[in-house]
């Protein structure tokens, strides 16, 4: 999909279709909007690119909107694109044949400009209910193709099968190419009678029972005939969110998809907001590293996982932070943070990276040798001196341990020979590297004690403020 929603007006008036215009720049966030007087000129266009909406005017100089919405739906690359009529007033016609020529929406002008904005947004609203791929499973070609129509040009995908057996044999697909089914197809919509051996009823306890997808996950529709209550009941039973009787209303199919795909989506809607909250916990919203948190619950499987032999713990800690704070301000040294929080996730994309307090952070480097972990140190203490987050010249102290020198310690003991070392390169000065050997902190032999660390001068200097 476009980033952009993009959009044509159709009006013969020039001030009908600037005000039109207008108000979907204003109410359609990030859309570009082609304004056409004709119908001629819509077809043109959509032969050119992808548009996402049309909103037409119902008299068009050249033709009328239905015949125009008739013309677009039966155009190859744009049958499915929504269409509102905006009309004079509420014409019968309108209602009558609006449907039937592939109209979406209509909306009567008489209720003025300002209500049009209104409408858009909660058309949009209502339409992004009704977006999703359906899989279809309908052994009667009549029905088939009457119920693919009413869907598709509602702007819906349809997976036409005929038998339950195709049903579960193309989910077995999906399922093994993709990992997940219900990310492939938002819902089913099943005749109950089938040409195989499988009913609907069989697919639904298929789906329910044996996939364990709940009706929110993947809401189930199923055909019956009028009649026919007792797979009505049946239906119900094996899970069915829903039926349609048979000979099936065009109005009543589309209001009960329009249902069940709202439920969907909502489900999908609350399933990424779980997942944000879950990644909201365990990542620090400042710097964007991992929090403590995070570091608790996972550091110790994660430094004891044979997979991960050797792993070194480096500590870094900004030297002189609340120097910045104090002569720059705590929100300077906020920026300070989260740049260099941005810095240690781009360097250390393998390990873990965390903050471990305020000014403090910890990676956590998986199958890392000592000369590898020495050579990253030295590299990040030089990238931070060079990197001058938010113009403000910083310096890291930072110490090394590792499971190598030290096996089967505890994350906490682990981390404190990996603080001890820290301790001995603010000690020497700051702006150094140490690492926690077994006979104790060693100073990197190839960091550069010559260095200076920072002072109150050198953080001002070329500082912004
Ligand atoms: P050293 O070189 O010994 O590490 O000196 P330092 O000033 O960096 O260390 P100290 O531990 O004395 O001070 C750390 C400061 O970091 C104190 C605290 O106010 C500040 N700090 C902690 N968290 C945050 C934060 O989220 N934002 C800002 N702006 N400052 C913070
Ligand atoms: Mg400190
Ligand atoms: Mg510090
Ligand atoms: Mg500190």
């Amino acid at each position: 999909m476009s980033d952009k929603t993009r959009i044509i007006v159709v009006d013969g008036s020039a001030v009908s279709r600037a005000i039109l215009t207008r108000i979907l720049q204003d109410e359609v966030a990030n859309s570009e909007v082609e304004m056409c007087a004709t119908g001629e000129e819509v077809l043109a266009l959509l032969q050119q690119g992808k548009y996402d909406l049309i909103s037409t005017a119902l008299m068009l100089p050249d033709m009328d909107g239905l015949e125009l919405s008739r013309k677009v739906r039966q155009s190859r690359s744009h049958s499915y694109i929504p269409i509102i009529v905006v009309s004079g007033d509420a014409d019968s016609r309108l209602l009558r044949e609006g449907f039937e020529a592939g109209v979406t929406d209509y909306f009567d002008k008489s209720q003025g400009y300002k209500v049009f904005g209104s409408f858009v947004r909660s058309f949009i609203q209502r339409h992004s209910g009704l977006m999703g791929h359906i899989l279809f499973v309908e052994d009667s070609a009549t029905a088939a193709a009457m119920v693919q129509k009413t869907l598709e040009r509602q702007g819906l995908k349809v997976t036409h099968v005929t038998a339950a057996e195709d049903a579960l044999a193309l989910m077995d697909k999906v399922l093994a190419a993709r990992g997940c089914l219900t990310d492939e197809y938002d819902m089913v919509i099943t005749d109950f009678y089938l040409v195989g051996e499988l009913t609907g009823g069989d697919l639904l306890y298929a789906i329910r029972a044996k996939m364990h997808l709940s009706q929110q996950e993947m809401p189930v529709l199923v055909l019956t005939s009028t009649e026919d209550q007792h797979t009505q009941v049946e239906a119900f039973h094996a899970g069915a969110n829903d039926f349609v009787t048979k000979p099936i209303i065009e109005e009543v199919l589309i209001a009960r998809v329009r249902s069940l795909l709202l439920i969907k989506h909502q489900y999908n809607a609350l399933k990424n907001q779980a997942e944000a909250m879950r990644w909201i916990a365990v990542t620090d919203s400042l710097t964007g590293v991992r929090s403590k948190r995070y570091l608790v619950d996972n550091g110790e499987t994660y430094i004891n996982d044979p997979s991960h032999q050797p792993v070194w713990a480096m500590l870094i800690d900004i030297d002189h932070f609340k120097l910045i704070n104090d002569t720059l301000g705590h929100i300077t040294g906020d920026h300070v943070l989260a740049e260099l929080g941005t810095t240690l996730n781009e360097t250390f994309p393998d390990g873990m990276v965390v903050r471990f307090g305020g000014e403090e952070f910890c990676v956590l480097m998986p199958n890392t040798d000592t000369e590898q972990a020495l050579e990253r140190a030295e590299l990040l203490r030089q990238q931070v001196q060079a990197l001058r987050p938010a113009d403000v010249n910083i310096t890291v102290s930072i110490g090394l341990a590792s499971t190598m020198d030290h096996p089967g310690e505890t994350l906490t003991r682990f981390l404190g020979l990996a603080d001890k070392a820290l301790y001995r390169s603010k000690e020497s000065g700051r702006n150094r590297v140490h690492l926690f050997l077994p006979q104790g902190p060693t100073p990197s032999p190839l960091d550069n004690p010559s260095l200076e660390m920072n002072t109150p001068e050198e953080l001002t200097r070329h500082s912004r403020l």
